[in-house]
């Protein structure tokens, strides 16, 4: 069969690439009933296409430390597919990037940018510089060795880069200044950039929000919501504190954050106040957290049962991944669900693993998965570009609008493909031939 066949390529072609191969066989696994009814996409080599980038550079980057040693990185740009519009993507910088972590997210990118309706293509970076412990002088330093490379690839209209893990505002500042400076120009060539020099208000907020914007429409559509529900987050960065953020503000109790290095439950409730002068004004770790509130316990990593992750141990009604690739485990499915886990929703890139997914489907709980689930940030990133180019500003409350419609429309669009290919509740496979459906037929329309 055409998906096997294109699968068994990619194996063999990116034997290492484990988290490339893991996103490829899960888009062509859920791809396989339209595969089934519809031989043009075999007929133009669609598959084919869309599993090789349509470039991909990857660059050395060169900086001096504070005490004037130099220091090398790499990085990549991986520019995956331009059939609907620029390509956009997010840059990560984190010490665990590779070419298959970069190229896992630029995949995905491609079919979640699609769903969001707005024309744009898929692409992703990064490096492996590790942000964490450098000074204010260093990570400026980075930034700007880093688009003295980046620049020749990107553009308002080419190629336009955003945050991710380790890339927030203060990092696409320094970017964006160099941009500027290399290309003498002021154009929306990033997005994620403060407010009050091209950026978008409710983009700091967006993919939190949005997740919690797709959980309700979830929920909403078996008569069920989150107000009162007890709630379990991972991760304690942008996406999590802003799901946090939602989750109270719909009133239901979120009660974990966690880092690479340990865990906090609390069952009051997450204090937002504590956590965003914790993350956003210290730049701490959230172990501070459980030394300033009383009803908090901290679990470091290193305590957690053997093949699982911490958070997830704690019984919720819903859990939101928000912190990184394949950190909800087939274990760690299992416990949620026997806890009574109704809805699992994904903040972070492919944060369950394949056996995880599809614990999840075989129990038809609520899963949303993070190429629809995360898409909001994304969304919002785009509504930036529309805002640069047009030369206007929205409020507020018309972002937020744009973004909660948007979102109700990607579970829209996701459910009525899932019970089109008679699987109702399976949004991996709604919306991941959603998402193709468009992509795919554009690359038709526009020759190859
Ligand atoms: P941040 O850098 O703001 O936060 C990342 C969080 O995840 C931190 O708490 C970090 O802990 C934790 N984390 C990162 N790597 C690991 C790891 N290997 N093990 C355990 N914890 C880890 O990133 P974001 O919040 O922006 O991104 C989180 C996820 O959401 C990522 O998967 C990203 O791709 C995805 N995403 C982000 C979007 C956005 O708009 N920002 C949009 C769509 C998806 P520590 O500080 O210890 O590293």
């Amino acid at each position: 069969m055409y998906a096997d066949r294109i699968l068994k390529h990619v194996e063999s072609a990116y034997p290492q690439q484990v988290e490339f191969r893991q996103a490829v066989a899960e888009m062509l696994h859920a791809l396989s009933p339209l595969l089934r009814k519809e031989p043009k996409y075999e007929k133009y080599a669609i598959l084919e296409r869309l599993v090789e980038p349509d470039r991909q550079v990857f660059f050395k980057v060169v900086w001096a430390d504070d005490k004037g040693k130099v220091q090398v990185n790499r990085g990549w740009r991986v520019q995956f597919n331009n059939a609907l519009g620029p390509y956009k993507g997010g840059l990560r910088f984190h010490p665990s990037a590779n070419a298959s972590i970069i190229k896992f997210l630029g995949f995905e990118q491609i079919f979640k940018n699609a769903l969001t309706t707005l024309n744009i293509g898929g692409a992703k970076g990064g490096s492996d510089f590790d942000p964490k412990g450098k000074s204010e002088a260093e990570i400026m330093r980075f930034c700007q060795a880093y688009m003295d490379e980046l620049h020749r690839y990107i553009g308002a209209l080419k190629d336009v880069p955003a945050g991710d893990i380790g890339v927030g505002a203060r990092e696409i500042g320094y970017l964006f200044g160099r941009y500027k400076k290399l290309v003498d120009g002021f154009e929306g060539a990033l997005t994620g950039k403060n407010l009050d020099w091209g950026g978008s208000l409710v983009r700091k907020e967006a993919t939190g929000y949005g997740a919690v914007y797709f959980a309700q429409e979830m929920l909403g559509a078996r008569k069920e919501g989150l107000e009162g529900k007890v709630c379990s987050v991972s991760g304690s960065g942008n996406v999590a504190i802003y799901t946090i953020e939602k989750l109270w503000q719909v009133g239901a109790i979120p009660v974990t954050v966690s880092d690479s290095k340990g865990m906090i439950y609390d069952k009051e409730g997450i204090n937002l106040d504590l956590l965003k002068e914790i993350k956003e004004v210290r730049k701490g770790r959230i172990e501070d957290y459980a030394k300033n509130k009383k009803s908090a316990i901290y679990t470091p990593t290193k305590d957690y049962k053997a093949g699982t992750n911490g958070v997830w141990g704690v019984p919720c009604f819903a859990a939101f991944p928000s912190a990184t690739q394949n950190e909800l485990s087939e274990l760690d499915a299992k416990t949620l669900l026997q806890n009574g886990c109704k809805c699992v929703v994904e903040g972070a890139n492919m944060p369950s693993t394949a056996e995880a997914v599809q614990a999840f489907l075989k129990a038809k709980i609520c899963y949303g998965p993070s190429k629809a689930a995360n898409a909001g940030g994304v969304a919002v990133s785009g509504l930036e570009m529309a805002q640069n180019a047009s030369l206007h500003t929205w409020s507020f409350e018309v972002v937020d609008q744009k973004l909660h419609t948007i979102m109700q429309d990607i579970f829209t669009n996701s459910s009525q493909t899932a019970a089109e290919f008679k699987d109702p509740t399976n949004l991996v496979l709604g919306a991941n031939i959603a998402g193709f459906r468009k992509v795919a037929q554009a690359m038709i329309d526009q020759g190859y």
